[in-house]
């Protein structure tokens, strides 16, 4: 051989193993397998998958996306792409996380599942409804609300089923169900073989716990059934205050904390600054599962002063998950941090100056920053009796009662403020858990940033399981080493 010939083999033996040929021929050989389903970045199919994206910093750019609308579709596409070995696979479903890389990515294929998006109820006064991965809870409420049912879902229209209930799934009705993934009887999953298997209390059901909190890697979930609940109109809404009611605010929380457990309350405060107008304020998103005005157990709240906005009132899911939904600050960039925390006076005061502080700095050089400071209850955890999930809490433990969930999330309009706004949290994460020690270790892998290890933090025996089920269920490493982004496992 030449040395012109040797020279050019290297350069294709180099371009052929370089991540970005792999995916284009990852992406030729999909095409050929399941004509139709692959899009290119010229598409309009690609470039509404990529808009759907919740926020700007998860819009990366993949070489081609596959969409399946079957799980069949799905196995016969994870088969194909499981002899490869480089992080070449990035998967969403609804596309909700902040996380870059997380559901998208720069160098390979995005396999985006909404086409996943069949709602099926089952039985007589269906009891069960099937949902794919891909569903939005928004369409969810619309086919259960007029039937008087509802599910354990997202308290927002618009996100997406698939990564809400691997990671967990705080709810209105998490308080007396637990979280989403709770209240899940099956799941179908695809596995990194490419078989597809059903997972529930009887088969796989090691795999069945390991989906519930350790998200995507295990397999992929094409299909959740949901335990339907019997919900007529209950009592909810948002109530804004101006920042002067700040103190009344953080003591009325104190004050739900310490009052006796009701199930049926189920509150998110939230403290806000919005840079657009250089304001200070806060909102309750608060729900009372019955028809019930001023339910006792939220009253501490509505009974705050002065008020700048309040739309408490009986109505159904879909229209508060509606009402959420519009102030939310899509488009974006946007980045979440998580830590949880023993209740104690005088705590909460103390995080709130914590996050203040942090946020005026921050403000003065990021001017339109959103900064989002939230309080809520972590939910009770599934009875002794009944199929465990992954987190760290003990049927006879009270997490409900106890401890509180705390969620930082920072949202701003340009790239080049993304170092300043990260830096920023990730310093008043790191002082907010020093504040609280770490009694509870839990980190709430929904809301984590990518920095965090939630799912280390269900502990050492809880880890050993999730590796094993990984190991069995996924002998070659495809969702450890093929996928980016996620939690990965500590193996
Ligand atoms: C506006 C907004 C409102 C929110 N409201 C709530 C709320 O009320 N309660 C709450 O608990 N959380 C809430 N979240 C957080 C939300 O639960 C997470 O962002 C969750 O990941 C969204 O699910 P998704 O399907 O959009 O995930 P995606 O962004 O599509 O994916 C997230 C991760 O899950 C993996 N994944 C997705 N689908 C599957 C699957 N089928 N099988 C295996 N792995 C999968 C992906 O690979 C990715 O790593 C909210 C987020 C936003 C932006």
């Amino acid at each position: 051989m030449s040395m012109a010939s040797h020279a050019l083999l290297l350069v294709a033996i180099i371009l052929l193993s370089s991540p970005v040929v792999l995916a284009t021929c990852a992406c030729h050989d999909i095409a050929k397998l399941l004509p139709g389903r692959v899009f290119l970045p010229d598409s309009s199919e690609y470039k509404t998958s990529i808009s759907s994206y919740f926020f700007l910093n998860s819009r990366q750019s993949p070489k081609c996306i596959v969409a399946p609308t079957i799980a069949d579709e799905v196995a016969k596409i994870v088969k194909k792409l499981s002899v490869r070995e480089k992080k070449q696979v990035a998967i969403r479903s609804g596309g909700h996380t902040p996380n870059p890389g997380f559901a998208n990515t720069d160098s390979g294929i995005t396999l985006d599942l909404r086409g996943l998006n069949k709602i099926t109820l089952q039985g007589p006064s269906a009891d069960v409804v099937s949902v794919g991965t891909g569903t939005l809870w928004r369409d969810i409420y619309a086919t259960l609300d007029p039937v008087n049912r509802t599910v354990v879902g997202a308290r927002v229209a618009s996100v997406g089923v698939g990564g809400f209930l691997t990671g967990g799934g705080l709810s209105f009705f998490s308080p007396k169900y637990g979280f989403g993934c709770d209240n899940v009887v099956n799941m179908e999953v695809v596995l990194a073989n490419g078989t597809i298997v059903s997972a529930n209390a009887t088969s796989h059901p090691d795999l069945f716990r390991a989906l519930k909190g350790g998200q995507g890697n295990f397999g992929i979930v094409t299909r959740f059934d949901l335990i339907t609940h019997s919900q007529s109109e209950y009592w909810g809404g948002a109530i804004q205050y101006a920042a002067s009611a700040d103190a009344a605010q953080l003591s009325a929380f104190e004050s739900f904390k310490a009052a006796s457990y009701d199930g049926s309350a189920e509150i998110e405060q939230t403290f806000v600054y919005f840079g657009a107008l250089k304001t200070f304020s806060s909102t309750n998103n608060m729900f009372y599962m019955k028809p019930v005005a001023n339910a006792s157990a939220l009253k501490m709240f509505a009974d705050i002063q002065p008020q700048t906005t309040n739309t408490m009132r009986i109505s159904n899911t879909s229209a508060f998950a509606e009402e959420i939904e519009m102030f939310q600050p899509k488009d974006q960039f946007a980045t979440y941090a998580t830590l949880s925390f023993r209740m104690g006076p005088g705590i909460l005061p103390k995080i709130y100056k914590q996050w203040k502080d942090a946020t005026t700095s921050l403000s003065a050089k990021v001017p339109n920053v959103t900064s989002v400071l939230t309080f809520q209850d972590i939910p009770p955890p599934p009875a002794a009796n009944a199929p465990g999930n992954s987190f760290p809490f003990a049927p006879d433990s009270t997490p409900h009662k106890d401890d509180v969930l705390v969620l930082f999330s920072f949202y701003w309009p340009h790239k080049q403020e993304y170092e300043l706004v990260e830096s920023t949290i990730k310093g008043l994460t790191g002082s907010a858990q020093k504040l609280v020690g770490d009694r509870v270790k839990f980190k709430y892998l929904n809301y984590a940033a990518a920095w965090q290890d939630p799912i280390g933090s269900y502990g050492d025996e809880m880890n050993k399981m999730l590796v094993r089920v990984a190991k069995s269920y996924d002998p070659s490493g495809f969702f450890q080493k093929v996928v980016t982004g996620g939690f990965k496992l500590s193996m």
